[in-house]
């Protein structure tokens, strides 16, 4: 099997290529644009296996795009390239709607092209798997509501009306052209190589500075933890397995509130890294409140039934350990972290980053 993986160099694509190189006998190609969030030093481990490669292209860059499906002649395409920051699409939506809405329609449309002159069995065979988010759905009020794969879509901010904008692109290619598309939604990520931009690694690396850790208007916005390297299993599962336009809803049972999650990060660090940074007695002393997101979804939670009964897959990780792991892992892996926050990761300082920012 070939696989082009779109958006390899972020968190889940990176976390992806990793379990496809160790555990399968696939050849990947990573087609990833390197954008502020692409950062090829989470693939180092398996950057040097024959069987992986990478293109620098963006998939809105057709000719690229085309080039790349006729010379790799891929068996599947996961597309995971996206924005995918809520703050960012606040800030700045045009790069949401350019890359998850126009270039998934791109990479729709060059697929089907490729599709369309596979030889038969080959057509029957290949699949295009759009990695999707539970934003889409909006978010829940009742305390035991859950989303399920039939939820109407009620968006709220500018990256999940794109995201839903594409899912429904790709539903879209199935029913009208017949592409064997395969959709997952997935709840909260995080694990080891995420980009300190978002709640978990934000606040541990704060924290080891001494800084202040923020956390949005009450802090009680519930949120659905998933561990990384369990969503890539699941993701394998359905290219593997998935029906041909099903969607299959991806989630960790592990619901916490914002400030518990904060919480317990601290509580962790008082355990693994007790030194703490001049002039602070408690990591949880940090804590530091700030103005609310506009638009701030309460709650998310996903039934993740059908992937369970259909698929046979479940998570691996509870919060507790999956959180305890990823606390260890940024512990352990100063470097990385370092080469973001010094903007040398991209191979250049950032001159317009707010990485610093967020961080400090
Ligand atoms: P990320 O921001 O860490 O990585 C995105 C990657 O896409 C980066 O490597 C970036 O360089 C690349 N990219 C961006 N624009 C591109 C373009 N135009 N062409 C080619 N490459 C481009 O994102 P992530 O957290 O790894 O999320 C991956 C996917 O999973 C996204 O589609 C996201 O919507 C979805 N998702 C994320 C989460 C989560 O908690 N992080 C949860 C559910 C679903």
């Amino acid at each position: 099997m070939r696989i082009l993986v779109t958006g390899g160099a972020g968190f889940i694509g990176s976390a992806l290529i990793r379990h496809l190189i160790e555990t399968t006998a696939y050849e990947v190609l990573n087609l990833d644009k390197l954008t502020y969030a692409g950062n090829l030093e989470s693939l180092s481990s398996i950057a040097t296996n024959t069987r992986y490669e990478f293109v620098q292209a963006d998939i809105a860059d057709r000719a690229t795009v085309d080039a790349v499906l006729a010379r790799f002649a891929p068996h599947a395409i996961m597309h995971l390239a996206a924005e995918s920051h809520v703050d960012r699409s606040i800030d700045g939506p045009a790069a949401f709607i350019e890359t998850n809405i126009v270039g998934t329609y791109n990479l729709l449309e060059a697929a089907r092209g490729y599709w369309a002159k596979l030889p038969a069995a080959e057509r029957e065979a290949f699949r295009f798997h759009h990695i999707s988010t539970d934003e889409v759905y909006g978010d829940l009020h009742g305390v035991d509501d859950l989303f399920t794969e039939t939820t109407p879509y009620a968006p709220s901010s500018p990256y999940s009306a794109s995201k839903a904008a594409s899912d429904h692109l790709v539903r879209a290619w199935h029913r009208t052209y017949g592409l064997p598309v395969l959709l997952s939604n997935c709840s909260n990520n995080y694990g080891p190589f995420q980009f300190p931009e978002k709640l978990i690694p934000l606040t541990i690396l704060n924290a080891l500075a001494g800084k202040p850790l923020p956390v949005y208007g009450n802090g009680l916005q519930v949120r659905d933890w998933l561990f990384v390297e369990d969503h890539a299993r699941a993701l394998l599962r359905v290219l593997c397995d998935g029906q041909v336009g099903e969607t299959y809803n991806i989630g960790g049972h592990n619901e916490q509130k914002n400030i518990d999650v904060v919480r317990s990060i601290c509580a962790l660090l008082e355990e693994l890294a007790p030194n703490h940074p001049t002039g602070v007695n408690h990591y949880a002393d940090l804590i530091s409140f700030v103005q609310d997101r506009p638009g701030h979804d309460q709650r998310y939670a996903i039934d993740a039934s059908k992937i369970q009964r259909e698929l046979g897959w479940t998570p691996a990780e509870t919060f507790q350990s999956g959180l305890r792991k990823t606390v260890q892992w940024y512990l352990d892996n100063p470097e990385w972290c370092q080469h973001i926050q010094d903007g040398s990761y991209q191979g250049q300082r950032l001159g317009n980053s707010d990485f610093k920012d967020l961080i400090a």
